[in-house]
């Protein structure tokens, strides 16, 4: 088969290169009209390709052949990959990601493996800036990463069925095991402790490829159990040694007995009512029964914090604000361990009371 088909939008008539990237299983072509002095002047290994082609690897590039007068370079680059590279570089104002949302439409490792390639540094650096914001690596970004996911999953329970736009919460956020793919292939490990917290909140049997097929969707259990805000990962992409250490981290992160203790510790005053002594139940509870504890920690905070809320729970004012203050102490000590306890030691950690660069969020 020898069919090719134009990409649309990346089609310059007084472009000087046609680049020929591998289609789908069973596709034609693609062929993307573009600049060489474009590519050149972000890539010094297309510069080499244009301008000294003998010293070109023929494994990465059959070599340019002209054809009428443009010339066609073949790259063994799956298209799609190659697509979201060309829009980055010749759009970078509407870049296909950013701080406002999480990425789930690009594939950021296809985006990284061509930086790489192509020694496309700039690129790469706000690739990875944008993975380090979806996977946080300080609390304060977690925090926010945690409201969003919050206030989305709110939104989605209240929806028919379960779905906003034909979407399920589950198709809002990107997969973490592949995240923790990517941290291998990429040597990032500071977004592993943060894909390894999301991963311990998902059961094994949800699996994303059978959650997320065309057919499974249509699948009534299937459709029930996307619409109740169940979260779904690759777990084939792990490997052993990652499960291991996933399991560990979860098995740290579900001994609640570190947890209550700080609670326990704290004596009755004259104000307290019967509210106070419910609230350590509560708790104990909490802490037994639930996966995510930095998520339960936030939410007893908001509980007691609410304006609406807090006066029915009867908690005197001495206790509301030591809780708030144990609650804080808590979830730092928590996020500050989990490098440790998912075994990924010696990551770079941002402080854990630090924003996001305020000139990096657009
Ligand atoms: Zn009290």
């Amino acid at each position: 088969m020898n069919s090719t088909m134009n990409y649309p939008g990346l089609w310059f008539e007084d472009g000087d290169i046609v680049l020929s990237a591998n289609p789908h299983v069973g596709d034609a072509r693609r062929l993307f009209l573009v600049h060489k002095h474009t590519l050149s002047s972000y890539s010094p290994v297309f510069w080499n390709i244009f301008n000294e082609p003998s010293g070109v690897r023929a494994e990465d590039v059959d070599g340019i052949q002209a054809k009428n007068d443009v010339e066609l370079l073949q790259v063994n680059d799956p298209a799609s990959d190659l697509a979201e590279l060309l829009q980055c570089l010749y759009y970078p104002t509407q870049m296909p990601f950013n701080f406002k949302e999480p990425t789930v439409n690009i594939d950021m490792g296809g985006l990284l493996r061509l930086c790489k390639k192509y020694d496309i540094a700039d690129l790469a650096a706000r690739v990875v800036n944008q993975l380090k914001f979806e996977w946080p690596t300080s609390l304060a970004i977690y925090e926010q990463h945690e409201a969003r996911v919050r206030m989305l999953g709110l939104a989605h329970a209240d929806a028919p069925g379960g779905q906003i736009d034909e979407k399920y919460l589950d198709d809002r956020f990107p997969e973490p095991a592949s995240i923790v793919a990517l941290a291998r292939e990429f040597d990032i490990p500071e977004l592993l402790p943060a894909a390894f917290y999301a991963l311990s909140l998902i059961s094994p049997r949800a699996k994303y490829d059978m959650y997320h097929s065309p057919i499974a969707r249509q699948h009534p259990e299937c459709a029930a159990r996307l619409a109740m805000l169940t979260r779904s990962a690759r777990w084939s992409l792990l490997a052993p040694a990652d499960l291991l250490r996933l399991a560990r981290g979860q098995d740290q992160l579900r001994s609640p007995t570190a947890l209550t203790k700080m609670f326990e510790g704290r004596t009755r005053s004259a104000d307290c009512s019967a509210g106070c002594d419910a609230l350590l139940v509560a708790l104990r509870r909490l802490a037994g029964d639930t996966h995510d504890i930095l998520g339960a920690l936030t939410y007893l905070r908001i509980y007691i914090t609410e304006p609406d809320r807090a006066p029915k729970m009867k908690i005197c004012r001495t206790c509301a604000a030591a809780t708030c203050g144990v609650v804080a102490t808590l979830r730092l000590r928590i996020w500050s361990s989990l490098p440790l306890w998912f075994g990924v030691p010696g990551v770079r950690w941002h402080q854990s009371n630090q924003n996001w660069p305020a000139d990096q969020v657009r």
